[in-house]
This record gives structure tokens, sequence and C-alpha cells, in this order.
């Protein structure tokens, strides 16, 4: 082994790695069960396949996989457990895997594909095989992982993350948050995303310990902040609410510093909660094209830049540009821009995304609009695929859909564009609701925080809407003719 795991058992082999419910393992009991596992694989996955797929949900298993198959030399190809039979046979074809390393309890799922072979996640030993040259040296600039996106705005893209990527994303966290290797991070959030795989990463390269989680369980997790379990913890908003609801009235160890949200944008009365609590959110932005958070919103200006995803971290640049790539002054809002050595270089089989999405000068095209502020903190304002120009107006359906949020009996909203002679487009709006909400009581409401041009042309009511395997909202899909499924009979 040469690499980040060997350095970190070379100079801290007792310190804690590695917490699994009441088990703990030291840095160096780690390595000496990675080997296991790394001789197990090297003699079910052939030498010749590089690249191979993990089918997971977070646990031990998982966990001492990751790190055997980059100790073998694997590019891991994460593939997210929600995904549904059709998905799945697109990733795994996009990927060009041949081989899938599944937990237990999805071995018939992926068989029933009849498209990969199957291994069984386990370090049981077949035959013992020899060490091969390119085993164990992580090459910075070979690929680490395949992660798609959350396949929001379309189709999945294959994002190449490489050992450097991953690397940069550590060091700048690191400087942002200050960890050392006497932190420990909860990781309720899934491996198989980049909010997960980032704390493992980080883990091996700041020699910080990691606690893993099977599922979020709130009560679990209180009672290990409760108790000096962990420093630091990585939460998406819904994780956030939970834990306000179990809050203790003694609070949480002395020895915790920070929640690190991500995924969204925290709700007022969220953030409220934690003013009141004390409990310090670290509110941040990122994609699975840049390895995890590259802006973020301490904790100590969270009141001050309300609504703000904060400041860039340490070596990544931003700048806000209009439609011809020109940079826009502050307070306008454009296309968000980054650069950094986190971000990727390009899209798995995406010869046809490089030009779209990476510019000439090597600065990438997040697909998001915000703006800047006077003293440079952003503010994300739309995705670029869901403005709605309407009669030369912007108009951006996140603000519609706060305000239908807020109107009694309803449930949840998606705001999209919908196509119109006069206008060009026009805003509709899609609701989940109680069976008694009317189209009328929601204009009623709406029309008092909203300009007329604002205001949803139609109200289509749903029995549910559509979302992406990692619960996002998938907007476009209600601008086809697949809407048609989601509406109420
Ligand atoms: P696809 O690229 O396939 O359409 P996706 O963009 O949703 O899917 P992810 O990489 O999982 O895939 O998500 C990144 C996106 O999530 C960002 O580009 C941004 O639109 C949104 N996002 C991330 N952080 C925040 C945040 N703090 N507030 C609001 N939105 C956020
Ligand atoms: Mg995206």
């Amino acid at each position: 082994m040469n690499s980040w795991l060997q350095k970190q058992m070379n100079e801290r082999p007792d310190h804690p790695a590695f917490y699994w419910q009441d088990e703990e393992w030291s840095f160096l009991e780690v390595g000496q069960e990675v080997q296991k596992w790394l001789t197990a694989f090297s003699s079910k996955i052939p030498q010749t396949e590089k690249r191979v797929a993990l089918f997971s949900r977070n646990s031990k298993e998982m966990y001492f996989s990751i790190l055997a198959l980059w100790e073998l030399g694997k590019e891991i190809v994460f593939l997210n457990t929600h995904l549904s039979a059709q998905e799945l046979r697109y990733q795994l074809s996009d990927a060009e895997v041949m081989t899938v390393i599944t937990a237990t309890e999805y071995l018939t799922a992926i068989t029933e594909l009849h498209q990969v072979r199957c291994i069984e996640m386990s370090c049981s030993v077949v035959t013992e095989r020899q060490k091969t040259a390119d085993e164990s040296s992580y090459q910075l600039e070979t690929p680490a992982s395949i992660m798609y996106t959350s396949g929001t705005t379309g189709n999945p893209k294959g994002v190449v993350q490489r050992f450097s990527n991953h690397l940069a994303s550590a060091l700048g966290t690191q400087e942002n948050m200050k960890i050392t290797a006497t932190d420990c991070w909860l990781c309720p959030v899934p491996l198989f995303h980049i909010s997960g795989l980032s704390i493992v990463i980080r883990q091996l390269v700041l020699g910080c310990s990691v606690r893993l989680y099977s599922k979020f369980d709130a009560e679990r997790i209180t009672t290990d902040l409760v108790e000096g379990r962990g420093t630091v913890i990585s939460v998406v908003a819904v994780m956030l609410q939970e834990l306000l609801e179990k809050y203790p009235e003694s609070g949480y160890s002395e020895t915790f510093k920070a929640m690190l949200l991500g995924g969204g944008p925290i709700t007022p009365t969220a953030l409220e909660k934690c003013e009141q609590f004390g409990i310090p959110v670290i509110q941040s932005y990122g994609m699975t094209e840049t390895c995890s958070q590259v802006v973020a919103l301490g904790f100590e200006d969270a009141v001050a830049k309300i609504g703000s995803s904060g400041k860039p971290l340490k070596g990544i640049e931003i700048k806000i540009v209009d439609d011809s790539e020109q940079f826009v002054p502050a307070n306008k809002v454009g296309e968000i821009l980054l650069k950094g050595k986190n971000i990727v270089q390009n899209y798995l089989n995406g010869d046809q995304w490089q030009a779209i999405k990476w510019t000439s000068d090597g600065w990438f095209k997040t697909g998001d609009m915000g703006y800047l502020d006077d003293d440079g903190y952003l503010y994300l304002v739309s995705r670029l695929s869901e403005l709605i120009i309407s009669g030369g107006e912007n108009i951006y359906p996140t603000e519609i859909e706060h305000v239908l949020q807020e109107v009694p009996k309803v449930k949840e909203v998606a705001v999209v564009g919908e196509p119109d002679e006069k206008w060009g487009a026009v805003p509709v709006a899609y609701i989940v609701g109680e069976s008694t909400v009317t189209a009328e009581e929601i204009y009623n409401f709406a029309q008092k925080y909203l300009a007329k041009f604002k205001l949803p042309k139609r109200i289509y009511f749903c029995h549910t809407l559509p979302r992406t395997a990692s619960g996002k909202l998938a907007k476009h899909r209600l601008t086809t003719k697949e809407r048609e499924a989601f509406l109420s009979k």
C-alpha cells in the first residue's frame, strides 16, 4: 500500500479512524482489515477490469470495500440505491462496467438486470492471488470515483472525480472548518453521494475519524452528539429539522463544533432555532462536479447574510456572467462560474458536454444562477434551465414556490414555464395539497405577495411530484407528456 491510508497507518497507527455501531477501529486496524478485503476482491475481480460499480447503502462492508478497491487501483462507480431498474441499466451501460459489488440485500435486484456480473460484498477469499504492479499507489490524476449527478435537470451525467479533485476538496474544508486529526465526523449521509464520500476522503487526507451510520436516526445521533461522540456532522435540511426537534435542554457536548448543511438552503425557522440553541450551522453550496462544498456560510454570518450560501473556500474562484460569458457587476443575477482544483474536468462519455459546461479558459459553468453582493457573498436564485422568460421579464420559479408553499393546505409545489403565444412563456404551478384546497384559495393568497406577471397562469393538482433518486424535484418531467402521470384524476 502506498496511499493516503498507508500514510495515516504510519503516522497515527493507534489513532481512532472508524466507528461503526459499537465498534472502534484504529488506522492500523482499518489498514489490516482493508488488506483482507483487497485480497478477496483481487481474487474475484478480473485484473483487466479497471472500473467496477458499488451498490450498497452505508455499512461497514461498504466502507472497507471502498478503501480496498482504491488500494487495488480500481475506479469506483457509485450507484444510488434508490435508482429504478431503468436508471440503473442506463448508468451501468454508460459507465461500461461489467462487475457490480453488491450488498447482500440487493443481490437479487442486480442479478435480475441480467447485465453485469454480481459480486456479493464480503471479504471471503476464493483463491489467493499475487499483487500486481498497478495496485496500491494513488496517482493523483487518475479517476477515483464516478458519481452520477442527481438528474434534476435531465439525464444524470457521470462525473469523473479524480484523487486530485478530492484532495483539493478535503484541503479546502480543512482550512474553512479548521479540521484536525482530533475531529470525529458523523456520517449519516450516503457514501454513494459526494456528501458522504467526501467525509471518508477527509479522514484519509486529514487523519480525522469517521462515525458511519447505516441510516439517519435522529435519536441515536442526538445521543452521540450529547455524549461527545462526534465534533462535526454533515446533514441535509430534513435531517437538521429532525435534530432540532430532538434537541435536548442540556445541549450537545462541548466538543461539538459544527453542523455542515448541504444540498439546499436552511429555512428561516430552522435558522432561528439553531440561533436559539446555539448550534453552529455551516450552510454550503456545492455539486457532484465540485466534489463537495465550494462555497460556505459560517454561523457568525448566518443572520447578517440570511439567504446567502456564503463565500468561496480557499482555492476556489467564482464569477457571475451573462449569456455572452461577460462579467456582470455585484448584485446582478447571472450564471455562476467556478474555477479550482476541486472541480472535475469532464463527464464520462461527455464529449457533447465539454464545450457546454467548461469554458475554453477552464471555468466550469454550473447551470445555477445567482449574484454576489458587495461583500462577495453568493446568493443562489434559480437553475438556468428553470428560468422563465415571460414578455421579456425574468421570472424565478423558486420565488413563486416559496409563496405558494405558505398557502394553508398546500404540501408541495413545483412552478415551471409553459409555452405561451403572447408572452413566450408563463409560469404554471403543480400542487400537491389536501383534497379541499382550491385554485381560488391559492390565487387569493398568492396575489398578496406576487406581481401579476408572476402569478401562475394555471394550477394543476397532482397526487405526487416527480423526484430524482436523491429526492430532488425533477421539474423537467413536468414539461413533457410525462406530466400526465402526476396529475390528480
Ligand atoms: P443534474 O446536474 O443532473 O441536473 P443536480 O444538479 O441536482 O442534477 P447534484 O450535483 O446532486 O445534481 O446537485 C447540485 C445542485 O444542487 C447545484 O448545482 C444546485 O443547483 C443545488 N444546490 C446545491 N447546494 C445548494 C444550496 N445550498 N442551496 C440551493 N441549491 C443548492
Ligand atoms: Mg447539476
